[in-house]
């Protein structure tokens, strides 16, 4: 997988203070899209170990506290990234215990492939589906468009297990 920008400091993509990455590669080609140098999968630079280490180490960094991982692009899910995606938000799970990962696709909920859901099984929140150009609001918080949706996967499950205990 290739990146095109970190952001370890940013409080725009999400809730709180976060460390953001924008991934390269994605299919979808939504007309207006401020970002269409991210859709070659070989644009950017290399994501290697050393970036993901680093990734880890500022989500630990107790000297300005993290909320969590926000990731975009490009598209996180886009197959070619699934794999590299994955590994990283289990790095996350396991060795930042405490810190959430937000999730932006061009993909919707209901198109995810097992793998990509499998992915986001990992993932807090997720703001799905392409750029609706016409539906366009700068209004909309964490979304460019009004048919994107705001999923709060984390509060689902709890609110799944809190039926399956009563
Ligand atoms: S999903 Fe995002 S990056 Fe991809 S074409 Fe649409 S707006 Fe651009």
């Amino acid at each position: 997988m290739n990146y095109h920008q970190y952001y370890p400091i940013d409080v725009v993509n999400g809730e709180g203070t976060r460390c953001t990455l924008f991934v390269a590669g994605c299919e979808h080609q939504c007309r207006g899209c401020y970002n269409q140098s991210t859709w070659r999968l070989d644009s950017g630079v290399l994501f290697d170990k050393a970036m993901e280490d680093q990734i880890i180490a500022d989500l630990n960094d107790t000297r300005i506290k993290r909320r969590g991982l926000s990731l975009s692009g490009g598209d996180p899910l886009h197959p070619a990234n699934v794999a590299d995606v994955m590994r990283l938000v289990l790095r996350v799970r396991q060795e930042c215990p405490g810190k959430d990962i937000w999730l932006w696709t061009g993909y919707t909920r209901g198109q995810l492939t097992p793998a990509q859901q499998a992915v986001v099984a990992h993932v807090d929140v997720m703001i799905d589906g392409k750029f609706e150009k016409d539906l366009a609001d700068p209004r909309l918080k964490w979304r460019g468009s009004s048919n994107q949706v705001i999923h709060r996967l984390a509060d689902e499950r709890i609110e799944i297990r809190q039926i399956d205990v009563s």
